[in-house]
């Protein structure tokens, strides 16, 4: 790992302690991600010294990085394996995909913006996240080469749940994402076994919309 100012490895320490423990994640996984991925460096420089506090950050082209508690519930609602491929749709500034990174063996990630998508690979490059595979296009397609998937997650809001996605889900995956209207939804985990799919509630939450053919219309 990159060497880092002493600052940010406190500010994150408590940044864990504070808003993810004591707000009831309990995944040791996923404890362990939050207290090693550098959020900062995901982050302009500009504003650096807030990437610690419990709130999205813009990250340029009206997207946002996502709040860690809702990196770190999303996370946990995965219920992640060290073995397991994961898909990410909404790669942003590649904050999620590394938490991801951090506790599976493979994470495929779709971003739909060009600057985004070549802005992120290089840091992906630069802190060595060489399990992470990056793709550019509309991800509510998904990425039927590499599926099934053992886990699922979108983070992007989108209108209704993608067929497609829950298609390339694997027989006892994981998928959760945000389902609503453009300005709030609901966090929804899907699990698909032999009895078909399960479908349950997180709670509220608010991210930019999923644009896509099975998301909302560009524009
Ligand atoms: N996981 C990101 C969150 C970024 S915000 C992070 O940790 O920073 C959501 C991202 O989803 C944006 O970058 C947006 O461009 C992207 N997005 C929206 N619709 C998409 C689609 N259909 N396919 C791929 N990416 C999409």
């Amino acid at each position: 790992m990159i060497k880092e100012p002493i600052k940010f490895e406190r500010q994150r320490s408590e940044m864990v302690k504070k808003h993810i423990e004591a707000r009831g994640i309990t995944d040791p996984f996923v404890l362990d991600a939050m207290r090693t991925v550098p959020r900062h460096l995901f982050i302009s420089e500009a504003l650096m010294d807030q990437a610690y506090g419990d709130f999205p950050l813009p990250i340029g082209d009206q997207q946002t990085i996502s709040q860690p508690y809702i990196v770190a519930e999303m996370t946990q609602a995965l219920e992640l394996k060290p073995d397991d491929r994961v898909l990410e749709i909404g790669t942003g500034s590649g904050y999620q995909a590394t938490i991801l990174a951090e506790i599976v063996f493979r994470v495929y990630t779709i971003e739909r913006l060009h600057s985004l998508f070549i802005k992120t690979r290089r840091l992906f490059d630069q802190l060595r996240y060489h399990n992470i595979v990056t793709r550019y296009s509309d991800g509510t397609a998904g990425w039927p080469d590499e599926s099934p998937f053992d886990a699922i997650i979108i983070t992007a809001g989108a209108p209704r749940i993608p067929e497609t996605l829950v298609r390339q889900l694997a027989m006892g995956g994981r998928m959760v994402l945000p389902v609503g209207d453009q300005h709030t939804q609901d966090l929804i985990k899907i699990e698909k076994d032999e009895d078909g799919l399960h479908q349950s509630s997180l709670g509220g939450c608010r991210f930019v919309k999923l644009v896509g053919e099975q998301g909302w219309k560009a524009g």
